[in-house]
């Protein structure tokens, strides 16, 4: 690809794009980077921002976004570092690179629990701050994947498209980019079950039904229709399926000949008036199948998808299923959050671009849009609760993160990464320095706790160091076990004294029959409870 594909479909978009200006970016990129090749060992560093960038073209993001995307991996992977790029390039630009630079720091294992997942998907939306962060990082993502057959090593391969699965396909699909979300997930599929994708690519070139043919057969006979109506239109595209998606369809028991014969159009218009009219155009050509007509422009899905819905008998009698939406609808349905963010820039759209930035922090535009999806209902509610607080996030020496309250301290860190490290912990070193137990922590800490088999455990003030109901259970319950440890141990002092008061030998030479028999006295075959009466003195020694 060349720089001038970019500018191409930038300009697309941009009328304004400063071209000279990504030209520059482009030269500067290409530049820091030489010498560096991909992983295939032959295509230069450069093709892989210049993709990526090509990439969120599509989704119509401003200057600064694309400039930042050329430049994402040049502080990370060359010697210039953030300061050049804003002496070059601007302060808007350093912040977006900055924080790609920031995400790049969280690192995906392969045994991550859940738990782990969840703080690491957080940190993500949290530490981005800008939605434009994300995408140039999800569009780094879809490149990689793109081009993950370059990896020689299997395992490795897998576990960048675990990470891929875990991490960047909820969050494609809780900010709506649909497509992204679909294409990251195509290569996942591919990467970790290589046979079923083999299977499914296999049925696919077998089967006699030319898909591409017929839906450039079908495109060209409305195109026909709505010319000669003069209607006008945007574009007309055929939907393919994915592999992933066809084969979840097959694990539910469909055929693939049922899945493959089934053909998809998009018909995407100017505007509403025009979404009818191409229907009733459509109508009049071709049968619609009855039953599977929905118009949701008039009424929306609950997550605000707008489009009409037809199912017709269309050329040779196949059955096929037209959208038909204008290009707004189309934007805001497949690319979500982003169309929201980059809205069209026409003078009439500008004033309902700036509707919308005041209305929704993109933040309530992400809960807005994922409250009525079903799937990562988990991550939601985490969001729900927790994004709001101020959270921080840090880091154990291996780049795990354990997101925290604000004001969280080092004891808060230990008893989150294990109970056992909570209570044997005896050293924090924050940042490389030796700090206090009880030392309050900052967003991106870097902290390792050295704990010990001697540490003295848990101590009562430590309650007043914490800031999360899970370090403070747990060291409550620490200190009511040790509690216990020591009644049960001044029970036991007693009642040996009193024992050899006397002239019995002491409570070590009790018999298991003066065992029961105490044991029957008191109705209890807990001896500790037992213990712990005699602590408390509700029975007399
Ligand atoms: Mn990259």
């Amino acid at each position: 690809m060349s720089i001038q594909t970019l500018i191409n479909a930038a300009k697309d978009y941009l009328p304004d794009l400063d071209v000279d200006r990504l030209h520059r970016a482009f030269s500067f990129a290409e530049m820091a980077h030489s010498g560096q090749i991909r992983k295939d060992g032959e295509t230069p560093y450069i093709q892989h921002p210049l993709s990526a960038a090509y990439f969120l073209t599509k989704l119509r993001v401003d200057e600064d976004t694309l400039i930042a995307c050329l430049l994402h991996d040049v502080p990370e992977d060359t010697e210039y570092t953030l300061d050049d790029l804003e002496e070059r390039f601007g302060e808007n630009v350093r912040f977006l690179v900055e924080g790609i630079t920031k995400l790049s720091k969280v690192h995906y294992r392969n045994d991550m629990e859940a738990r782990q997942i969840e703080s690491l998907k957080k940190l993500f939306i949290h530490s981005a701050q800008d939605p434009r962060t994300i995408l140039i990082k999800l569009a780094d993502r879809l490149h990689n994947m793109s081009t993950l057959d370059a990896i020689p090593k299997p395992e490795k391969r897998a576990r960048i498209a675990r990470e891929t699965l875990e991490i960047y396909v909820p969050i494609a699909n809780l900010l709506g980019i649909w497509e992204l979300k679909s294409q990251l997930e195509d290569y996942c599929f591919k990467a970790l079950h290589p046979k079923d994708y083999e299977h499914i690519e296999r049925l696919i070139n077998e089967s006699d039904f030319n898909k591409v043919e017929y839906i450039e057969k079908s495109s060209e006979a409305i195109k026909k229709i709505l010319d000669t109506k003069g209607i006008p239109y945007h574009n007309i595209e055929g939907r393919q399926k994915t592999h992933f998606s066809i084969f979840q369809k097959m694990l539910r028991g469909k055929s693939f000949t049922q899945i493959n014969d089934f053909v998809g159009l998009r018909i995407i218009v100017d505007n509403v008036d025009s979404c009818y009219q191409a229907l009733g155009a459509i109508h009049q050509h071709f049968t619609p199948k009855i039953g599977r007509f929905k118009d949701y422009i008039a009424v929306p899905k609950n997550n605000g998808y707008q489009s009409i819905h037809t199912t017709v008998f269309g050329p040779s009698g196949r059955l096929t299923e037209i959208q038909i939406r204008s290009y707004d609808m189309h934007l805001e349905n497949e690319y979500g959050v982003a169309a929201h963010y980059f809205y069209r820039q026409e003078p009439e759209s500008e004033k309902m671009q700036e509707r919308m930035r005041k209305k929704y922090s993109w933040v309530d535009q992400i809960l807005e849009m994922q409250r009525e999806a079903d799937d990562n209902e988990g991550f939601l509610k985490g969001l729900k609760f927790d994004f709001f607080k101020d959270r921080i996030f840090v880091f154990t020496p291996k780049g795990d993160v354990v997101d925290l309250p604000m004001d969280a301290s080092a004891i808060d860190f230990a008893f989150h990464i294990h109970t056992d490290i909570g209570r044997k912990a005896v050293k924090a070193e924050l940042n490389g320095q030796s700090v206090p137990l009880g030392t309050p922590l900052k967003n991106g800490d870097v902290l390792y706790i050295q704990t010990s088999e001697e540490s003295p455990g848990p101590q009562v003030d430590w309650l007043d160091r914490v800031h999360t109901n899970l370090a403070r259970n747990k060291i409550r319950e620490y200190l009511r076990e040790k509690d216990r440890d020591n009644l049960t141990k001044d029970a036991k002092r007693l009642l040996d004294s009193k024992l050899k008061m006397f002239g019995h030998a002491g409570i070590k030479s009790l018999t298991p029959t003066e065992v029961g028999a105490i044991q029957e006295y008191f109705s209890s075959e807990d001896l500790e409870k037992i213990y712990l009466e005699i602590a408390s003195g509700n029975i007399d020694p």
